[in-house]
């Protein structure tokens, strides 16, 4: 994995959103969780895969993976494959495209100090494709305008432009375990306009611990967010809401609160979980105190468990068919699917309310047959 710079690019979503966030998070202390060192696990056995299907002998890093499980190899494989779909692809219109894995890409010309490592480029003609896997399950990552994938083209652009010719910047987000393939494509002119006029200049205040706090969903990823007066503002406006009349409240109230309650829910969550931290460190609250939370019963020794029942004369064990899931990474997608695609249904999901941005389509719900009838 790449060694992050101060403005990476992996983090621009949020220093671009609210500068100021990128030299607080700087002066925190990094702590790696264990999504992360999943995450470089399946890295690393992404780059494997690549490599060795590009003909090019490297080492298997398979046994010196903490994280490494049938879910990950399979991930990997699905990757793979893509990526060489992709290179045929890219054979289809130019006989010789340049394959770049694990590359260095460096947008200091934009960024100070801004560089980092992207997963894939492929350079065929006229068309640069960077491609960039997210082992991740907790965000859906969309390709459309990420200023991440940007960074990197802007790397990329840097490197080859004057070889190339580049003429048309695609952009793919391969997230396996959200069955999520993002592709976005765009202009070199309009990414070397956004760069010059967003970028650069949002990155020379953010360099320099300018600019204006700004919260907002990329306050999610930021390391000041528990303590971060700005989020702390910006969620308490609502409970500043002027609720005096009328005595219940009116529907565009609801709406005003709606379009701010995740947020301020993951903020309480966020200063919860920061406060506990700190307690338990020696912090004292005034009016709080540390108490044991509820637990329960378990055992102290399964096999011991077991042998006690089955001499008993019981059978301690139930079987139990495996999930969606965890089927799936025992037989692999295409077999899954050979085997069992006849026995899937997927039922309905339960209503959500959500903004109207979102791209899912809006559900047939009750009231509107009733209003069609
Ligand atoms: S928590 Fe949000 S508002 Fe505060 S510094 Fe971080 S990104 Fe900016």
């Amino acid at each position: 994995m790449a060694k992050h710079a101060f403005l990476s690019a992996s983090a621009s979503h949020r220093w671009l959103s609210c500068p100021p966030s990128a030299k607080l998070c700087a002066e925190q202390e990094d702590q790696v969780s264990p999504y992360a060192k999943e995450g470089t696990d399946a890295h690393s056995l992404c780059e494997y895969k690549v490599e060795k299907a590009l003909g090019r002998n490297p080492e298997d890093p398979t046994e010196n993976l903490d994280y490494y499980n049938n879910e990950m190899e399979n991930c990997a494989e699905s990757y793979c494959s893509f990526v060489m779909e992709q290179i045929e692809e890219a054979k289809s219109h130019c006989p010789d495209p340049q394959v770049l894995i694990e590359q260095r890409l460096d947008f200091s010309k934009w960024v100070e100090k801004g560089f980092e490592t992207g997963d894939c480029v492929i350079i065929a003609d006229d068309t640069l494709h960077i491609i960039d896997y997210k082992h991740g399950l907790g965000v859906l990552v969309q390709a459309d305008n990420n200023p991440q994938m940007m960074c990197y083209a802007l790397g990329a652009l840097e490197m080859f432009d004057f070889i190339y010719d580049i003429k048309t910047v695609k952009m793919t987000i391969f997230q396996p375990r959200r069955e999520n393939i993002s592709t976005f494509s765009m202009s070199k002119e309009e990414l070397l306009t956004w760069a010059d006029e967003v970028l650069a200049p949002t990155a020379a205040l953010a360099y320099e611990g300018k600019g204006e706090f700004k919260a907002g969903e990329h306050c999610q990823f930021c390391k000041v967010k528990a303590t971060c007066r700005k989020r702390a503002e910006y969620n308490l406006e609502l409970a500043k809401y002027d609720f005096a009349m009328p005595d219940t409240l009116e529907e565009t109230e609801i709406a005003a609160i709606l379009a701010k309650v995740d947020n301020l829910v993951s903020w309480a969550s966020d200063v919860k979980e920061y406060a506990l931290q700190q307690a338990i460190s020696g912090t004292h609250y005034e009016g709080f105190k540390i108490v044991e939370g509820r637990s329960n019963r378990k055992y102290t020794d399964e096999d011991a468990v077991a042998f006690a029942v089955k001499d008993a004369g019981y059978d301690p064990y139930e079987k139990k068919l495996l999930g969606v899931t965890a089927m799936t990474t025992l037989l692999g997608k295409k077999k899954f699917e050979e085997i069992l695609g006849s026995y899937i249904t997927k039922p309905q999901g339960k209503p959500a309310l959500v903004p109207e941005t979102d791209k899912r389509p809006a559900m047939n719900t009750a009231a509107d047959d009733f209003n069609e009838n």
